[in-house]
């Protein structure tokens, strides 16, 4: 018997320009763990021309949500590979009730719940911004902004040094308002979907990135509440990292024991 090591399913909710990718990688960094963007994984499904690349890329363009039937399997399909047994940080997954219900199922069936849903909460108005200044690199898929987040060097990546970079072809400001709109629609009630299930956790995302990658770092270092095994980087620390938090208020404490 003895106990097996449930790796943490952390979820990033927030409307589109949020920074939940950004984040993303910086907790991947920090604690070993893994970031998996529905958005990527569609955007390469699309690029490799599969048959869910071919449903989804149109709706994707038009700033619209692809199918639950189509999301849920890609995610599901990654889920299952290896290398996410250190932990992962979804990142633009659920979006809707269903996907979260799928998610929900999936992780029941091994026993496990989500370790925390963290919402980015933002202004909408400066999200049309955001998103139209932002860029990626080709090569490592880091991301900048012409204003917020220039490369250190102009047009060479600060991280692998690739001068190559990329802008999404949905960041165009008429699309930016669809997807904002899909947003509120069907993504924003999932906040109280884990309100109820006392997984959420709320942090004000219009601060620096180095403010908001702080306050997500104490969510994640913190002990997990129902039997999640935290990630190797908090791992030695015990209780470390439960310190007074920026963040509103943890509901997850009311999950201890
Ligand atoms: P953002 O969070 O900035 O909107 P993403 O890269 O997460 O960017 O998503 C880009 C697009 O991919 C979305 O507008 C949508 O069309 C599609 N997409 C990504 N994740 C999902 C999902 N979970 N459900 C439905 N569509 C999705
Ligand atoms: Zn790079």
């Amino acid at each position: 018997m003895g106990t097996q090591p449930r790796p943490p399913v952390y979820i990033l909710l927030g409307p589109p320009g949020a920074g939940k990718g950004t984040q993303a990688r910086l907790l991947e960094e920090r604690f070993g763990l893994l970031q998996l963007s529905t958005g990527d994984l569609l955007r390469a499904a699309v690029a490799a021309g599969t048959a869910a690349g071919r449903a989804a890329g149109a709706v994707m363009e038009a700033g619209g949500l692809v199918s639950d039937a189509i999301v849920i399997a890609v995610l599901k399909d990654r889920m299952a590979a290896p290398d996410t047994a250190v932990g992962v940080i979804l990142d633009g997954f659920p979006r809707t009730a269903g996907q979260a219900g799928a998610l929900d199922r999936l992780l029941a069936d091994e026993g496990r719940t989500v370790a925390a849903a963290i919402a980015l909460e933002v202004d909408d108005a400066a999200m049309v911004e955001r998103i139209a200044g932002r860029f990626t690199c080709a090569g490592c898929g880091e991301g900048y902004h012409d204003s917020m987040k220039a490369p250190a060097v102009p047009g060479v990546c600060d991280r692998c040094g690739g001068t190559a970079f990329r802008r999404r072809a949905d960041d165009r400001a008429e699309t930016v308002a669809a997807r904002l709109a899909a947003y509120h629609a069907e993504t924003a009630p999932l906040i109280a979907h884990y309100e109820r299930q006392g997984m959420l956790a709320r942090v004000d995302a219009m601060g620096s990135i180095a403010e908001i990658a702080a306050a997500l770092a104490r969510i994640v270092a913190e002990p997990r509440a129902r039997g999640e095994d935290p990630p190797v980087a908090a791992s030695a620390e015990g209780s470390a990292g439960q310190g007074q938090g920026g963040t509103e208020g943890n509901p997850r404490e009311k999950a201890n024991g």
